[in-house]
């Protein structure tokens, strides 16, 4: 028996003073990871200070910058097939649309999908060590099965991945976090939200203690002609990625003027290099292109006993959806639902 107060917030100030000054309570969206790590017995919340319903009547925004903001109340559902995203941010909504099934983006938010945990098997196996559950216990992955673990920015700490596909989508789009918390209002750049793992795999990202995000502002440019999101997984659906590559372009004849690389599947966080994006200005957009950008945003890749071909498929991919990216039209339709 685990006994807990539930609280439902009228409002954002209502559900920062909830979670304040008691270091158990949480807050929750739509549960869809909250109430799965509770039953493992990975969270033991004392009070759940319930988000739903704020700012639902503002999904999505147009800013008078030109740039568009979700709440992070609304839906993945929601937010995916919202006209504003499907026409200026095509690139968001396949990401969303190509994770979880229909029912969990019916619920899953998008505050919650930028704190998901990680799908490491050894983080949800009690008698496992693993240094994000259980600070100090080791880390089981690093000689034990880790065919789905991280090849890039990992540590000897932690090789865990960060399971999400919005968030890939989101880290090439170049967005901000909009955060409140009790000393105030914040924003944080997306690249600075999650953490690579260093120490402190235990930490995820750089919220703090009860810190609400409240809003995810997204830029004017979305890619919108331009884009591509590839997800490979080891079944075509309802499967994380293994390797996920988000890709936006803007070409001017057949040279990149502009180009935005993240990958997922790789890291404890999206992974984006600028260097590798600056690379492609003023190149042609060819495989050739594509292969160069790829060395540089795999470069110190380093695989484990079962995932080392995930090195080899990163960089194909990287250079497949840069290709598709040219062609977006030519994309199998996302997972929108018929009503
Ligand atoms: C079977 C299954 C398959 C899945 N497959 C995929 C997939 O392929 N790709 C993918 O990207 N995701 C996938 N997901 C993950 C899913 O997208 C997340 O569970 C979901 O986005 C979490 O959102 P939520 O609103 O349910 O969060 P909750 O479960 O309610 O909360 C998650 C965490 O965020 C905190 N929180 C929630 N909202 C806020 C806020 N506004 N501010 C601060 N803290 C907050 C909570 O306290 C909790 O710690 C899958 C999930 C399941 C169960």
């Amino acid at each position: 028996m685990n006994p807990f107060e539930y609280t439902r917030a009228g409002s954002i100030p209502e559900a920062v003073v909830a979670v304040s000054g008691e270091p158990n309570a949480c807050f929750v969206a739509g549960g869809t990871n909250l109430i799965d790590l509770w039953k493992y017995d990975l969270t033991h919340p004392d009070r759940l200070v319930d988000v739903n319903g704020l700012n639902t009547d503002k999904p999505v925004t147009e800013r008078p910058d030109g740039g568009v903001r979700l709440s992070a109340f609304a839906t993945n559902a929601t937010t995916a097939w919202h006209p504003i995203i499907e026409t200026r941010y095509p690139l968001l909504s396949k990401a969303i649309g190509a994770g979880a099934s229909g029912q969990i983006r019916n619920m899953a938010t998008n505050g919650g999908n930028l704190l998901q945990r990680t799908r490491c098997y050894y983080f949800y196996e009690p008698q496992a060590p693993c240094n994000k559950r259980t600070p100090g216990s080791g880390c089981g992955a690093l000689t034990g099965y880790n065919r789905i673990h991280a090849i890039l920015g990992q540590s000897d700490s932690c090789i865990a991945v960060f399971p999400s596909d919005m968030c890939v989508a989101l880290a090439a789009l170049k967005v901000v976090v909009q955060v409140s918390g009790p000393q105030g209002d914040r924003v944080i750049p997306f690249s600075e939200f999650h953490r690579l793992p260093g120490d402190h795999p235990e930490q995820d990202n750089t919220l703090q203690p009860g810190e609400l995000i409240t809003a995810i502002d997204l830029p004017e440019e979305g890619f919108a002609q331009n884009y591509s999101y590839l997800k490979l997984r080891d079944r075509h659906s309802y499967a994380f990625a293994l390797v996920s590559v988000a890709t936006g372009l803007i070409l001017e004849g057949d040279r990149i003027q502009e180009a935005r690389i993240a990958l997922g599947g790789v890291a404890h966080k999206p992974w984006r290099i600028p260097e590798a994006e600056g690379f492609l200005i003023g190149k042609p957009a060819t495989r050739e292109s594509f292969a160069g950008a790829a060395d540089i945003l795999l470069e110190g890749a380093k695989g484990y006993a079962h995932n080392s071909f995930k090195i080899d498929l990163a960089k194909r991919a990287i250079i497949r959806n840069g290709l598709m990216a040219l062609s977006p039209d030519t994309q199998l339709p996302g997972a929108r639902p018929s009503a």
